[in-house]
C-alpha cells in the first residue's frame, strides 16, 4: 500500500506521483489531501484562491469515487498527520509530487525526517514544471540570471511528455477517517469574487478551447486586456488541475499543426510564457531570498514607502499623497487613472487580472506612487485565485525594476500611453468602471485637464505621473544606479 500525498496536483491525468504510486503498489493506493489548519488572513493565500482549492478538491474527490477510489481528507500539521495514515495502513511508502517553493520544500524536508525515524521509503517527483528547477544551468553550472540565456537553454533540454497510462486504483480500507471536504469558512474566509470554475474538468474544458483556435492568435492579442485572448490557465497550473507537460505538448502539436508562420510564432510565443513560469521557480529555488529582499543586491534598502508612514523618507516634495491613502486608492481602484483602477476592480470582482494590467498597475504602484513592491505582492497573493510565489515575485519584482531580468529601472511605463497602445476605445476600462461607462473611450489615453474630472463620482488622478516619475529616478540614482 502507497500513500499519495495530493499536494498541489489536484487532478488523476497524467499526475506523475500518482501514476507511480499507482504502478508500484497494484492500485493499492491511499489519496490524501491534508488541510492546512491556519484561519483568518494569510500573507500568502486568500480567498480567491482557497475557493479554487475547495472546488478543486470536490472534483478530485468525485473523479477518485469514479474510478473506484476515495479521497482521505486529513486536517492539521501534513507531517503529523501522515504520521497518522502510515500508522493507520501499514502504508510501505509515501509519494508525492515535489513543490519547489519554500514552503513545500521545507515540508518535504520534515517529511525525509520523518521517514528516516520511520524506516519508511518516500518518493517525491518533478510534476510542478516540465523540469526540475535546478535542472537548466550555465556552462560553467551555475543558475542563469537572464530569461532569454535561460530560454535557449531550456529548449535544448527535451521535455518529458505526458503519461496517459489509465490509473488503477482500488478503494482504500473503508475503516480509514476522512473529514468533509473543506469550505471556505474553515478557514473564516468568505467568497469575495467570481472566480473561473475550479477543478480537472472545468480546466480540460479551458485547454481544449484555447487550443482550439485562439492559441493561433495568441501573438496579436495576448496584450489587448479587453479581448479574453488568454488561456486563463494560470490557476490550474497553479493547482495542478492540468499537467504542465500536457499544456506543453498541447503547445508543441498547435506549433506543428499551424497552417502560417504567424500561427506557428504565436503557439511559441505561448511556449515562452510557459518558460518564464519555469524561469521565475529557478529563480525563486535558487535564490529563495527574494521573497524578503530585492534579486539585485544593489537595490536592497531603497526607500520604498508604507502605509501608515509619513513620507519622510523619499525627496516627495512634489506628492501630497499619504502612503496609506496612496495604498488604499490602489487596492480599491479609485487611482482616478482609469486603466490602473480596470485593474484593480477586475482583480477584486473575478480573482483575476490581465498580464498587461499586471505590469501597469504593480509599475504604478512602486514607481508612481513610491509603495514598496512586497505591498502589492502580499496583496496580489491575498487577491488572485492564480497566485504563485514563483511568478509573482518575479512579476513584481519585474515591474519594481529589482528583480532577475528586471525591466530597467529607467524604464517607467506610463499609464496614460500604455492605455493608448493596449486599450485605445478604453473597452476593458469601461468594463470594470462604470462610472466611465458612457464617455468616449479615447479620452482616457491622456489625463483629464488640471483640477477636471473624467466624470462625476470618479477621482481625480491621485498623482501626476511626469513627477512622479521625476522622483523615482532621483531616488534611484542617489541609492548608485
Ligand atoms: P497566458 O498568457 O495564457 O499564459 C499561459 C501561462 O504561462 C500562464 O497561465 C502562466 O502559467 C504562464 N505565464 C504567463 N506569463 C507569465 C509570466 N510573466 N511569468 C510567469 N508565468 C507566466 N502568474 C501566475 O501564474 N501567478 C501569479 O501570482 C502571478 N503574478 C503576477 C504579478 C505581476 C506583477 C505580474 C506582472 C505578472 C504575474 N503573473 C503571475 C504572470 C501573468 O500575469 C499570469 O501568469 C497571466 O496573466 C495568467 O493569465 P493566463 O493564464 O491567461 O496567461
Amino acid at each position: 500500500m502507497i500513500i499519495h500525498w495530493f499536494r498541489r496536483d489536484l487532478r488523476l491525468t497524467d499526475n506523475t506521483a500518482l501514476n507511480a504510486a499507482s504502478r508500484d503498489s497494484g492500485g493499492h493506493v491511499v489519496p490524501v489531501y491534508i488541510q492546512s489548519d491556519w484561519k483568518g488572513s494569510h500573507r500568502w493565500t486568500g480567498a480567491p484562491r482557497q475557493e479554487f482549492l475547495c472546488g478543486s478538491l470536490q472534483a478530485l474527490a468525485s473523479g477518485l469515487e469514479k474510478a473506484g477510489s476515495r479521497l482521505i481528507v486529513r486536517k492539521g500539521s501534513a507531517i503529523e498527520e501522515l504520521e497518522r495514515l502510515i500508522a493507520e495502513t501499514g502504508a510501505e511508502a509515501v509519494y508525492f509530487n515535489r513543490d519547489p517553493d519554500p514552503f513545500g520544500r521545507e515540508a518535504e524536508k520534515r517529511l525525509a525526517a520523518l521517514a528516516k525515524r520511520l524506516g519508511l521509503r518516500t518518493e517525491g517527483f518533478t510534476d510542478v514544471t516540465a523540469l526540475p528547477p535546478d535542472a537548466v544551468l550555465t556552462g560553467s553550472g551555475t543558475p542563469y540570471r537572464v530569461f532569454t540565456a535561460y530560454s535557449k537553454a531550456w529548449l535544448r533540454v527535451p521535455t518529458p511528455t505526458p503519461d496517459s497510462a489509465k490509473l488503477k486504483l482500488h478503494a482504500p480500507l473503508s475503516a480509514l477517517k476522512s473529514h468533509s471536504l473543506p469550505d471556505l469558512s474553515d478557514w473564516e474566509l468568505s467568497s469575495t469574487a467570481k472566480i473561473v470554475k475550479p477543478g480537472e474538468p472545468a480546466a480540460r474544458r479551458r485547454m481544449e478551447a484555447f487550443f482550439a483556435s485562439p492559441v493561433y492568435r495568441y501573438q496579436s492579442m495576448r496584450d489587448i486586456p479587453s479581448a479574453e485572448a488568454t488561456s486563463r490557465l494560470s490557476a490550474d497550473l497553479r493547482y495542478g488541475t492540468l499537467s504542465i507537460r500536457e499544456v506543453i505538448h498541447r503547445c508543441r502539436v498547435a506549433a506543428g499543426e499551424a497552417s502560417t508562420a504567424k500561427e506557428r510564432n504565436s503557439a511559441q510565443i505561448f511556449l515562452n510564457e510557459l518558460i518564464w513560469r519555469e524561469f521565475y521557480m529557478a529563480v525563486l529555488w535558487h535564490w529563495p531570498e527574494v521573497l524578503e529582499e530585492e534579486f539585485q543586491s544593489q537595490f536592497r534598502g531603497l526607500p520604498w514607502l508604507y502605509p501608515q508612514q509619513k513620507p519622510t523618507a523619499l525627496p516627495l516634495r512634489h506628492s501630497a499623497v499619504q502612503p496609506e491613502e496612496a495604498f488604499q486608492r490602489w487596492c480599491g481602484g479609485t487611482t482616478g487613472f482609469p486603466i490602473v483602477d480596470a485593474g484593480m476592480r477586475q482583480l477584486a470582482a473575478t480573482g483575476f487580472m490581465h498580464n498587461r494590467v499586471r505590469m501597469i498597475v504593480a509599475m504604478f504602484l512602486t514607481k508612481d506612487l513610491h509603495l514598496d513592491w512586497r505591498l502589492g505582492e502580499q496583496y496580489f497573493m491575498q487577491m488572485l485565485t492564480d497566485g504563485e510565489i514563483a511568478s509573482n515575485n518575479g512579476g513584481w519584482q519585474w515591474s519594481a525594476g529589482t528583480g532577475a531580468d528586471a525591466a530597467p529601472y529607467f524604464r517607467i511605463q506610463n499609464p496614460w500611453t500604455q492605455t493608448a497602445k493596449f486599450d485605445p476605445e478604453g473597452d476593458y476600462i469601461k468594463i470594470w468602471i462604470p462610472e466611465l461607462r458612457d464617455l468616449p473611450g479615447a479620452i482616457f489615453s491622456k489625463p483629464p485637464r488640471p483640477g477636471m474630472r473624467f466624470a462625476r463620482g470618479y477621482p481625480l488622478p491621485i498623482v501626476d505621473h511626469a513627477q512622479e516619475r521625476a522622483i523615482t529616478l532621483e531616488v534611484f540614482k542617489a541609492h548608485g544606479a
